[in-house]
C-alpha cells in the first residue's frame, strides 16, 4: 500500500454512533448518510458498520451511490437524498432506493417504474422545502402531494422530511430561523393529517439539530458530520459540555504520509513553483509525497499548514504540487529520519496534532470538505 493513505477507524465510526443514540429517545430511528463516498471515509465499509450499529436507514445522494452498495451485498434501507434524473430512475428503482419527492411529475415517473419493475408497493418520503431552498415542495402543497402519491395506487408515502439551512448556528437569526423552518415543517405535516393522510416517519434532524434540538427529533435523526468525528460547527464539544449534554466524539479519519527524502538546502535556495519561500538560512527540507491529486489542497500552503512528524509540527513551505509537498524540519534534526511517517490529520493515537477540523478553520471552510475531497488515489486503510 502506498504511504500516503488515509486511516478510517470503524471502532470511532460506531462509538460515534453510540453517543449520538443517548441523546435520542429509543424509538427514534437513525439515517446514516454515506454520500460522497461516506464522506470521504469510504462507503460500503461506513456502510456495514452502521448497519452493524443497528441504524435504520443509510443514505445516498446519487443513484450510482446507491447501486454500488447494492452491489456490495448491502441489504440495508438506503434513502436518496437528491433527485435521480429519467434515466437513473430504472436503477434507482432496482436498487431499491427511496426516493424523496415533491412534484407531481417525479411521483409520476417513479409510480410507473415501480409498476413496470412489478413492485407489490415502494416507499417514498415527501420532501417539504421550509426554507433551506433546495429540494422540496412548499408546506402549503404538502397535503395536496401526499394525495398525489396516495393516487397513484403502488407508492407508499413512509415517510415526510425537511432539512435545515441553520440549525448549527447558535446566534439569535440562527435560531429563529431553525424555529421558523420546523414550524413549517409541522404545518405541513398538520396539512397532510387534515387531509386523513398519513405524514409516516417525519424527520428534520441534521448533526446540530440532534445533538441541539430534542424536539426536533420526531420519527428519525439525520445525523453526518459527527457522525464522522467532527463537530457540527457552533453545536461543538464545549457549547454542549456547557449546556450539560456532553459528547465525546472521536475523528474516524486520519490522513498519513511519510518522509520520502530529506535534502540539505542553503540560504536563499527557493521551495516549489513561482519560488514563493526561499531559504532565509540554511535548513533541511523533507519530502512528502502527497498533493492536491490525493485531496491535499494547494491552498493549504497559504495558510501557513504544518503536518506532524514524530510529535512535533512542522511548516510546509512553498506552493503544493499535484503529488508532492515540502516541509522544513530544520537544520540537522536528529528526531526525524527518512521513512518516518508524516501525519496530516486525525486521531491523537495515530500521531496527528490536528483534527479535518483545525485544518477547515485555517483555510476557512468546513471539516466536510477536507475528508470529502481526498481522491481515488488515497487508499482507505480500515481499522476495527
Ligand atoms: C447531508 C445531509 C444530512 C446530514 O447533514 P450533516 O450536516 O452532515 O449532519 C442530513 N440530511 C440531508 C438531507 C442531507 O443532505
Amino acid at each position: 500500500m502506498r504511504a500516503t493513505k488515509a486511516i478510517i477507524h470503524l471502532e470511532n465510526f460506531k462509538h460515534n454512533i453510540k453517543e449520538i443514540r443517548r441523546f435520542t429517545k429509543p424509538d427514534v430511528k437513525m439515517c446514516v448518510p454515506v454520500k460522497a463516498d461516506a464522506y470521504g471515509h469510504g462507503s460500503i465499509e461506513c456502510a456495514k458498520a452502521a448497519l452493524e450499529a443497528g441504524v435504520e436507514f443509510l443514505a445516498v445522494a446519487a443513484v450510482e451511490e446507491g447501486v454500488e452498495l447494492r452491489e456490495a451485498g448491502i441489504k440495508g434501507r438506503i434513502l436518496l437524498f437528491s433527485l435521480a434524473s429519467p434515466e437513473e430512475i430504472h436503477d434507482a428503482v432496482k436498487a431499491d432506493l427511496t426516493p424523496f419527492v415533491f412534484d407531481e411529475e417525479y411521483i409520476d415517473m417513479f409510480a410507473k417504474e415501480a409498476l413496470r419493475q412489478g413492485k407489490k408497493s415502494y416507499p417514498v418520503h415527501l420532501a417539504v422545502d421550509t426554507g433551506m431552498g433546495r429540494i422540496g415542495c412548499y408546506a402549503k402543497d404538502a397535503a395536496s402531494l401526499a394525495r398525489h402519491i396516495a393516487d397513484t395506487g403502488i407508492l407508499l408515502h413512509e415517510g415526510t422530511m425537511t432539512h435545515f439551512a441553520t440549525s448549527d448556528g447558535k446566534s439569535q437569526a440562527d435560531c429563529d430561523y431553525t424555529k421558523k423552518q420546523f414550524e413549517e415543517f409541522k404545518s405541513a405535516i398538520r396539512g397532510i393529517e387534515e387531509a386523513g393522510l398519513s405524514a409516516g416517519i417525519c424527520h428534520c434532524a441534521n448533526s446540530a439539530a440532534t445533538l441541539d434540538l430534542p424536539e426536533t427529533h420526531m420519527g428519525m435523526v439525520r445525523p453526518g458530520i459527527i457522525v464522522y468525528g467532527y463537530d457540527a460547527d457552533e453545536v461543538n464539544a464545549q457549547y454542549l459540555a456547557k449546556k450539560g449534554t456532553p459528547i465525546n466524539l472521536k475523528p474516524v479519519m486520519t490522513l498519513e504520509t511519510e518522509v520520502c527524502a530529506i535534502r540539505p538546502f542553503k540560504k536563499g535556495m527557493s521551495v516549489g513553483y513561482g519560488r514563493t519561500w526561499i531559504a532565509e538560512e540554511d535548513t533541511d527540507i523533507a519530502l512528502l509525497p502527497i498533493g492536491y491529486g490525493d485531496g491535499f489542497l494547494r491552498r493549504f500552503a497559504q495558510n501557513g499548514i504544518k503536518v506532524a512528524i514524530n510529535g512535533k509540527a512542522y511548516p510546509v513551505r512553498g506552493r503544493i504540487c499535484m503529488d508532492q509537498c515540502m516541509v522544513d524540519i530544520g537544520k540537522d534534526n536528529k528526531e526525524i529520519q527518512r521513512w518516518d511517517k508524516a501525519v496530516i490529520f486525525g486521531c491523537k493515537e495515530d500521531g496527528a496534532l490536528q483534527t479535518a477540523d483545525d485544518i477547515a478553520k485555517l483555510t476557512g471552510t468546513i471539516s466536510y470538505e477536507i475528508t470529502t475531497v481526498l481522491t481515488r488515489r488515497v487508499p482507505r486503510e480500515f481499522r476495527s
